[in-house]
């Protein structure tokens, strides 16, 4: 089966973990700083937290942000289930902004509505965390000045995102968030096998987002209450944190592959203009495009036709699954979740949201996907919507 994502690992990435792993530190050593600061020179940033996974950094970003009980945080119906479940952790109430039926994203206009009944209901949201679906940014100087006029903050989930840009800036620069966050699963574009990091400009966020990485504990003294200070042994724990951290092996990997990180996004720039040409002319949409927006292409999905197809996606699905294609769909609507519409939210609520998902389809594309393999997947396209 051709999977839909694959991680590229080399010789180089072999020997960096296994160097790692004959050193002094397997973790809480100095590679985690080391891929903090590359990840943060790639991207133009201020400050990284590495963490052991996404998951953990939109955790401790809403927590950093202030998000707890009472409040309410918006996202994307269309992404992973991760995005929606951080707000949920701290306590908070999750509500969805509809997407845009072109880039599959959280619709910027869509927000605006929403923000302007809210204010009428008091239903004003702490924070909203707009998903780069695909490794495609969302329209995020709307978004911000949204931001400015209903006083929301902003978690960009770049799980698909790193090393895409948005408006000629790196995305984690967070030119229009408070925070944003990364994923090193092995199916996104560069891997840590489990990880994720948060990036930030903002100083005092930063000192949150290390308290919480490691169970609230400080040794910096500037930050400690108690004036007995001085012994060599003392830490104090001043919040309640977690055991988030990376290990010195991950980061150790996440060193190694960032150095090809520009390579990655470029092969996957290359096999999606492939697809783009060939598809084109199918009864499908292929993902759009914008002079603003270079994206990482996490995913390459397309929208089918169904109305002038004679199939039906699960038809589609399974032939091409039947010749060894490992096509997905991204992804089942977060509020369709048997948890989250216990919560009260109802299929309907979102229809573009479901109108996307019942029509989509992810095709493979990773670095080391190769031109005949590529070929054999649009061939067997053209095949099955025949
Ligand atoms: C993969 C993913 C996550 C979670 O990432 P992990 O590193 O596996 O915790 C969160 N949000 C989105 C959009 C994702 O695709």
């Amino acid at each position: 089966m051709i999977p839909y994502g694959r991680q590229d690992i080399n010789a180089s990435d072999i020997d960096a973990v296994v160097r790692t792993l004959k050193s002094d530190f397997l973790t809480q050593g100095p590679i985690v700083p080391l891929f903090e600061e590359s990840v943060v020179n790639y991207c133009g940033a201020q400050y990284g937290v590495a963490v052991n996974s996404a998951t953990s950094a939109l955790h401790i970003a809403c927590l950093a942000l202030g998000i707890g009980r009472g409040d309410i945080v918006w996202t994307s119906p269309i992404t992973f289930v991760a995005s929606a479940n951080c707000a949920i952790y701290c306590g908070a109430e999750v509500d969805f902004v509809d997407i845009d039926l072109a880039t599959g994203n959280l619709s910027a206009a869509k927000l605006a509505e929403k923000l302007s009944e809210a204010s009428k209901t008091g239903k004003l949201p702490k924070a909203v965390i707009p998903v780069h679906l695909s490794g495609r940014c969302c329209d995020m100087a709307e978004i911000f000045s949204l931001s400015k006029s209903y006083g929301f903050k902003i978690i960009e989930d770049a799980s698909h995102a790193i090393g895409g840009r948005y408006q000629d800036a790196f995305i984690g620069g967070c030119n229009y968030s408070d925070i944003t966050v990364f994923s090193f699963h092995p199916v996104k574009i560069i891997t840590t096998a489990e990880g994720g990091m948060c990036l930030t400009k903002d100083k005092a966020l930063y000192n949150s987002l290390k308290l919480l990485r490691s169970h609230g504990i400080t040794r910096d003294v500037e930050e400690m209450m108690s004036s007995t200070n001085d012994s060599p042994w003392y830490y104090e724990q001043i919040t309640l944190g977690y055991n988030y951290r990376m290990t010195d092996l991950q980061a150790a990997l996440g060193v190694s592959q960032i150095k090809r990180l520009s390579h990655f996004v470029e092969r996957r720039n290359e096999i999606a203009a492939i697809y783009d040409e060939f598809l084109e002319k199918l009864p499908l949409n292929i993902p759009s495009r914008s002079s603003d927006v270079y994206s990482s292409y996490h995913l390459y999905s397309i929208q089918l036709h169904l109305d002038r197809l004679s199939k039906t996606r699960l038809q589609i699905f399974n032939l091409l699954r039947q010749r060894e294609i490992g096509v997905n769909v991204h992804y089942i609507p977060v509020h369709t979740q048997p948890y989250f519409s216990r919560m009260g939210h109802l299929p309907q609520d979102f229809p573009n949201a479901i109108d996307y998902y019942s029509k989509t389809i992810s095709l493979p594309i990773f670095p080391g996907l190769k031109g005949d393999q590529q070929k054999y997947i649009i061939d067997a396209i053209y095949e099955v919507l025949d």
